[in-house]
């Protein structure tokens, strides 16, 4: 069996069922930015991120960035959320959900990962003891080595998926 996989999947961090991970004690939650909270290449967070910061924080949770995205551009996304984080994470490293939980001032264990890529977002968030949330990323325009991996995300989560709850 393969050990990655995620807690929960659903289809979009703007749709999901937040108070789920408030009743299994989630306080903080850490996201992705590239086509999750965003489709690729964009280079300021809409409208519909903004707005859902704010819910995430008016339910009481905690939240950050966490990107491998380069610092520059991860940083305009926290300017502009008005929130904390890290970019340039190295996912599915261990160190940026461990500075992560650190900055949201939480054990890893009270914290969510919200994110689109299996092999980065959720393999990281498992061996950090994160709670996963893996999201359908939000378009397909991808760089080619990205589009490889989702061949093999796509045929793992199918052969999984049945035992994965959706949010
Ligand atoms: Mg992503």
């Amino acid at each position: 069996m393969y050990r990655y996989l995620p807690d929960f999947i659903t289809k979009s961090v703007f749709e999901m069922d937040l108070q789920i991970l408030i009743d299994m004690g989630v306080k903080g939650i850490a996201v992705d930015i590239d086509n999750t909270l965003v489709p690729m290449n964009i280079r300021t967070p809409g409208h519909e991120a903004i707005e859902w910061i704010e819910k995430v924080k008016s339910m009481g949770f905690k939240v950050c960035i966490l990107s491998n995205a380069r610092k520059h551009r991860a940083k305009i996304f926290m300017d502009k959320l008005g929130i904390h984080g890290i970019g340039f994470a190295n996912k599915p490293g261990r160190k940026g959900y461990d500075k992560a939980a650190a900055y949201m001032e939480l054990d890893n264990k009270e914290c969510a990962i919200l994110g689109d890529q299996l092999f980065t977002d959720i393999k990281g968030g498992v061996k950090s003891g994160f709670v996963t949330v893996l999201t359908e990323y939000l378009d397909g325009n991808e760089i080619l080595y990205v589009k490889f991996k989702r061949l093999f995300e796509k045929r793992l989560i199918k052969k999984y998926e049945g035992g994965i709850k959706k949010i």
